[in-house]
């Protein structure tokens, strides 16, 4: 049975983001929900309140940078959460931040940063909720740190009766590690507490090696160095087949950008130019390997705030008016990683896809999550490519989509969920053979009408 056509029979056709405010409309503008309700979240008493009020099926949105409609179900009602933003509480020493859960990480920094201090992991970007970060156990190119449930301590969480629950490793431990990753189907998460590190400067360095050499380079010259902060190596069209390998190390030498914190609403007015005849001018796609490696390549030192706070704004493109911008990624076992790369750089090179690039990345195993997309050391393959919005553009998409997962899941691995719901059921229920136990331990705590597409897409 080909699930991803439920998935499709959603999609707009010639996609275009209607205005109707009920309307939870994708950030790929590729599809769009129609919710009876939105609720806006001030509070912990709020989610009580609008559980109790409201019987039907129940979502919850955060920043809403999800792909395939994980925060919004048809003809239910929505908790947007951005409004529950608060700081709850601080304890510099012991390097502890309690956070309501519709704080995006870039306001946790302008808190963080005065006090020497910096969100221990989180995605590459700052825009998104702390809420939905977690739910979906996001990670960055953290060396060494893995998904951000590591650095989670607890939460507060509403249950669908209404009930308000702390959970952690030592409390209510099923439902911390079910809600981590969990895309909102256990309870609506309203407090997080994280582990927080210590800011300081970090230098930018750059590498090519071949696809072959990477994972010993990788464990020898990265995984082995204690400065080595953050890491990707990015692959570029036609050939996927050379990595530029980007890392930045804690340092002590001078500044070479002084902000200590990206400023949040910048045009970003060259990127977007860049970005346009990079994907619309012929041979623009080799210009990006050139000219971001060229980037790339010069001397930087900055805090490691600055690199943490940037904004998904800086993705984002001219217009989504006629194409658009979608990521999917891949976990794939560090044993398996050289046939997997070969094997994509076919896949992607033997037909149209629009990839831009793929970024690699590595992440240690977290198994204690229940919903784990890293259950062993793995690393990972983000692929950002432009699809156009017509019916036929979004079926090849889904096509080669699931020719991807194939490819990951006969490696032993997984592919990512906050992205387009292309999978089929057969290879959701391979890649996440955990999805049983965890629906489950939804029914026995009458979490059934917590849901989104996600949930609803994929019956276990
Ligand atoms: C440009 C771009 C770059 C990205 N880069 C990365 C990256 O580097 N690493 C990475 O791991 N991911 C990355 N992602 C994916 C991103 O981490 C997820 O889409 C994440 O969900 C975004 O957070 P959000 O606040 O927008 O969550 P939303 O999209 O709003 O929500 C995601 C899920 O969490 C649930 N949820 C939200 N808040 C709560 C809550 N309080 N309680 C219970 N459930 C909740 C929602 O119901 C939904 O199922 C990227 C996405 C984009 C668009």
């Amino acid at each position: 049975m080909i699930a991803g056509g439920a998935a499709l029979a959603q999609l707009n056709a010639e996609a275009k983001c209607p205005a109707d405010p009920l309307e939870v409309c994708n950030v790929t503008h590729l599809s769009s929900v129609k919710m009876a309700e939105i609720a806006e979240i001030r509070g912990t008493d709020d989610v009580r309140r609008a559980l109790k009020k409201w019987q039907g099926p129940v979502s919850v949105g955060g920043g809403r940078f999800s792909m395939g409609g994980q925060t919004a179900i048809h003809g239910g009602l929505q908790l947007d959460m951005r409004a529950m933003n608060g700081l709850v509480k601080f304890d510099t020493a012991k390097r502890i931040a309690r956070v309501q859960a519709g704080m995006r990480w870039r306001d946790l920094q302008t808190i963080l940063d005065p006090q020497g201090l910096a969100v221990q992991t989180m995605q590459s970007y700052a825009s998104f909720t702390v809420g939905g970060s977690v739910s979906v156990n996001c990670h960055g190119r953290y060396v060494g740190h893995g998904p951000v449930g590591r650095s989670v301590r607890a939460l507060q969480m509403v249950l669908p009766d209404g009930e308000v629950l702390e959970a952690s490793r030592q409390t209510n431990s099923e439902l911390f590690h079910a809600a981590i990753g969990g895309y909102g189907g256990i309870g609506v998460i309203t407090e997080i507490e994280l582990d927080l590190d210590e800011n300081f400067r970090i230098e930018r360095s750059t590498s090519r090696v071949s696809i072959e050499d990477y994972p010993g380079w990788f464990r020898e010259k990265i995984q082995a160095n204690p400065n080595a902060l953050l890491h990707n190596a990015d692959l570029f069209p036609d050939r996927f087949d050379y990595p530029h390998c980007v890392t930045w190390s804690r340092t002590d030498r001078p500044l070479t950008v002084h902000e200590r914190l990206t400023p949040p609403g910048r045009p970003y007015t060259k990127e977007k130019l860049f970005f346009w005849a990079m994907t619309e001018l012929p041979g623009g796609a080799l210009l990006r390997g050139k000219a971001a490696t060229a980037i790339e390549d010069s001397p930087a030192v900055v805090w490691r705030n600055h690199e943490a706070s940037l904004d998904v704004a800086q993705l984002e493109p001219a217009s989504r008016d006629f194409s658009t911008y979608v990521l999917q990624e891949y976990f794939i076992p560090e044993r398996h990683f050289t046939s997997f790369a070969r094997k994509m750089s076919s896949l992607l090179q033997s037909t149209p896809t629009g990839v831009v690039n793929v970024s690699i990345r590595h992440s240690p195993a977290d198994r204690a999550v229940w919903m784990a997309w890293a259950r062993q050391d793995v690393f990972s393959f983000v692929i950002y490519y432009k699809q156009g919005l017509s019916v036929h553009a979004q079926r090849h998409a889904a096509q080669w989509t699931r020719s991807m997962i194939d490819l990951a899941l006969s490696h032993e691995g997984t592919y990512y969920l906050p992205y387009q719901l292309h999978a089929t059921q057969e290879q959701f229920l391979r890649a996440y053979p955990q999805a049983s136990r965890f629906n489950k331990l939804r029914q026995q705590i009458g979490a059934s009408r917590l849901t989104n597409t996600l949930w609803s897409q994929y019956q276990v």
